[in-house]
């Protein structure tokens, strides 16, 4: 634009408009426009079309040097001439803004990149713009959609991942309400949310799968629910099940906490408190053996012996600590001995809880040795489990699951955005420094 002319439509970047006014407003740029079209024919006869009026169109754009714009486009209003055309009057429309949308398209797909890859709050987001929460939740549905649905974004998956996560949280209204998250433990990535964590859910979501992408499913990891074990019946039988470790270790350590919740009630007669024995050594309890100090055991044992009069929570700890030995092996026949020991160690206890331990444990045998075979767990879902939970805190309480969903989808969902070319880098300006 050497000749001085389209400077101004060279900043706005929007083909086919043209600027015809750049005014400050308070706190923002005003920029009117209005189309380089000037002729147009009907779209019903094709007679050459006459001006029939104008009209202001407000739409947020995005900020233009650390200023938010509202772009006033003058949308022209088009009449046929031919008196009997049914075609009447139109509006002129453009490929950069949707009919009654406030914001532009690329101000929309920014504000859902914000939202989805970098998870900020739909209302940060439509503050900075200016514009209300509806409209940005708005953009994010309808740019994020097709990048979510886009039929490459998951491939073929060989170690699948179950997890639950808490959706909402208990009120008066409802209980506490879950997801399932299925993720790919290779990729890293979340496939996709369900409502609900029921085997009836999963088993949906199943059926409604690809049955050629569930039959490449080798491993599926999931924590100790019943309800995800059968939920994954019938349409994942083919796949080897793994008991993830960290929820086979957790359900030892719950065994413990039970025991010294119980114990201290029936001692003490009331709830843990600061000074009471087992209440100070509740966090070395769940310690691994092999982490705690001299002085740490030194520590527990008197706790135990002060606070535990029948024993029954140093015979938790020693479970729990059988549990934990199953993982100490890495060969699969070592395991196996190990696994059958703590199952007949807890079966012949006194104490009920520990029993109960025994129990799962053996109800679980298959699905707790194949993590030796196959090395698979839900480990790597751990980190995903952090995006969800920063999508969630973002979201300051979800009410619609769509929307929960989509969200969590674009930040961790593996999605490819559409790339936007990096800019060459500026040096720095200080004269004598070796950058
Ligand atoms: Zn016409």
């Amino acid at each position: 634009m050497s000749d001085g002319t389209g400077l101004v439509e060279v900043l706005l970047g929007l083909e086919g408009f043209r600027v015809l006014e750049v005014i400050e407003g308070s706190g923002e740029l005003v920029v009117t426009i209005e189309s380089t079209s000037a002729v147009t024919g009907c779209g019903v006869c094709g007679t050459r079309a006459l001006a029939h009026e104008r009209m202001p169109v407000e739409l947020r754009d995005l900020a233009c040097f650390g200023r938010p714009v509202r772009l006033v486009w003058v949308k022209r209003r088009w009449r046929c001439p031919e008196r009997d055309c049914p075609a009447r009057t139109w509006t002129e429309h453009s490929d950069h803004v949707d009919a009654q949308a406030v914001l532009t398209r690329r101000a929309g797909a920014e504000a859902c990149r914000q939202v989805g890859e970098n998870a900020r709050p739909v209302s940060g987001v439509a503050a900075e713009l200016g514009v209300c929460w509806w409209t940005v939740m708005n953009a994010v549905v309808e740019h994020g959609t097709p990048l979510v649905d886009d039929p490459d974004r998951v491939g073929r998956v060989h170690h699948l991942g179950v997890d639950e996560t808490s959706f909402l949280k208990a009120n008066r209204e409802h209980p506490t309400i879950y997801a399932t998250g299925l993720v790919d433990l290779q990729q890293r990535i979340v496939i996709d949310m369900v409502e609900g964590n029921a085997a009836a859910d999963l088993r949906k979501w199943c059926a409604g799968a690809d049955p050629a992408w569930l039959a490449g499913i080798g491993v599926v990891a999931t924590d100790l629910a019943e309800s995800f074990r059968s939920g994954l019946s019938p349409h994942l039988d083919h796949a080897t099940r793994v008991a993830d470790p960290f929820h086979v270790v957790r359900i030892g350590n719950r065994c413990v906490d039970k025991v010294r919740r119980r114990v201290q009630q029936e001692t003490l007669h009331h709830r843990g408190r600061k000074a009471d024995p087992l209440y100070r050594i509740r966090k070395l309890l769940l310690s691994g053996a092999e982490r705690l100090d001299e002085h740490g055991q030194d520590r527990m044992l008197l706790g135990l012996r002060v606070g535990d009069p029948h024993d029954e929570l140093l015979g938790a700890w020693l479970a729990k600590e059988s549990v934990r030995d199953i993982y100490l092996a890495d060969d699969p026949d070592q395991a196996e001995l190990l696994i059958d020991k703590a199952i007949a160690g807890c079966a012949d206890d006194e104490v009920d809880e520990i029993r109960s331990l025994g129990h799962t444990l053996a109800s679980w045998r298959t699905e707790i040795l194949a993590h030796h075979d196959t090395g698979a767990s839900n480990g790597p879902t751990e980190g995903l489990n952090l995006c969800v939970k920063k999508v969630k805190r973002c979201g300051h309480g979800f009410r619609s699951f769509e929307n929960y969903r989509l969200r969590v989808l674009l930040h961790a969902g593996g999605i490819t955005w559409p790339t936007r070319p990096l800019p060459p880098r500026i040096r720095t300006h200080a004269p004598y420094s070796d950058a």
